[in-house]
């Protein structure tokens, strides 16, 4: 299997977030993409490539034209208010705050406003290098999708920052383009008639499915942690269908704490049926590995088997698809819970199990 990489992701080095208030180390750092590649180099199983310049084009095709201007000189235009590297936004535009007042002028002359109207939390942290990190993760989410029209075969696109919870008009949960539907979008214009994206991380996509919503060519189907606990909080409902054109066409498997190997692969498989009836032609896979039960953010029990598992069920439908790589956090196990996930994708033996860790031994994020 061929996957591609790009260096420039380093350029998005953050070291700041902010979690319910407290300043805290950076969760989504570099190294998350540098372990995955480098074990995956040392599969003779895969291939690395270089991805290649495709432009914003395919960017504003989904993303406000303005937002995609706006993250570009960000960094530099919010220098003067920050004692820090990272910019992060002091007031976000809560839908409240101008309920009632009529229409609204659209002009925002403050950089801190225009932080806090594009950026929906404080856990995305802007520095020099976003933007281009940003866009290079995209290049890699498009390089991928060509070599699958080039070879028809599964691909996988190793991008960081990520990309699902990057709505229309907004950024957040660590991710500033929509790397998954970007794919999607130019799936459809390429010529496939309909799509799936495929969300397995375990927060919801809220951003893929907003971008989607109204929409029956591109269908998103998610499993997650219940919004009732899990980060978007907003989103990922049962009752999230679509509207317009686009009912029918969303699904969301909200699930539970605890949720294990068994019940999450049963839930997958209802998921890929779902997919196959509204008939799908080819599939984006928003692959986090944060479901895992080591993982920091996660209270499910998913193990490394159960991603073989899950990519092997998956291929087993025999769709056209591109991986495209989102959470995951647990800095010893990420790089083999992914490696597992795409042995299983490209129908191949998973790995010799590890030895287990001991989770009582870890901390976890409260989500
Ligand atoms: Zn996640």
């Amino acid at each position: 299997m061929k996957w591609f990489f790009s260096e420039k992701h380093r350029l998005h080095d953050a070291n700041l977030e902010v979690w319910a208030g407290h300043p805290s180390p950076s969760t989504e750092v570099a190294a998350r993409a540098d372990t995955i590649a480098e074990l995956l180099r040392g599969d003779a199983s895969f291939t690395e490539a270089s991805p290649h310049a495709h432009g914003i084009d395919p960017i504003t095709a989904i993303h406000d034209p303005r937002m995609v201007a706006w993250l570009a000189t960000a960094w530099e235009e919010t220098r003067p208010f920050s004692e820090t590297r990272e910019i992060i936004p002091d007031t976000i535009r809560h839908v409240s705050l101008v309920e009632g007042l009529g229409e609204q002028p659209e002009s925002m002359n403050s950089p801190l406003g225009r932080l806090g109207y594009w950026c929906f939390d404080t856990m995305t942290p802007i520095v020099e290098g976003t933007y281009e990190a940003a866009l290079s993760a995209v290049d890699v989410a498009l390089s991928a999708l060509d070599e699958l029209d080039a070879i028809g075969k599964a691909t996988y696109a190793l991008c960081r920052p990520p990309g699902h919870h990057a709505g229309r008009a907004m950024i957040g949960g660590f991710c500033y383009f929509n790397n998954a539907a970007v794919v999607a979008n130019a799936m459809i214009e390429r010529g496939a008639k309909r799509v799936g994206v495929l969300d397995v991380d375990v927060h919801h996509g809220n951003g893929t499915q907003q971008i989607f919503y109204q929409r029956s060519d591109v269908v998103y189907a998610s499993l997650h942690g219940d919004p009732d606990r899990f980060f978007p909080y907003f989103t990922g409902w049962l009752h999230e269908t679509g509207v317009g054109a686009g009912a029918g066409f969303n699904k969301n498997v909200p699930l539970a704490t605890g949720c294990g190997d068994d019940e999450y692969l049963a839930s997958l498989d209802e998921t890929l049926e779902y997919l196959d009836e509204c008939g799908v032609e080819q599939l984006v896979v928003s692959l986090g590995v944060d479901t895992y039960a080591l993982d920091p953010l996660s209270d499910l029990s998913i193990s490394r088997r159960a991603f073989h598992q899950m990519g092997s069920a998956i291929a087993a439908r025999g769709l056209p698809l591109v991986v495209v790589q989102e959470g995951g956090y647990d800095q010893a196990d990420l790089a083999y819970n992914v490696q597992s996930f795409l042995r299983g994708i490209a129908q191949l033996d998973p790995k010799p199990e590890p030895e287990e860790r001991d989770p009582s031994s870890l901390s976890k994020q409260h989500l």
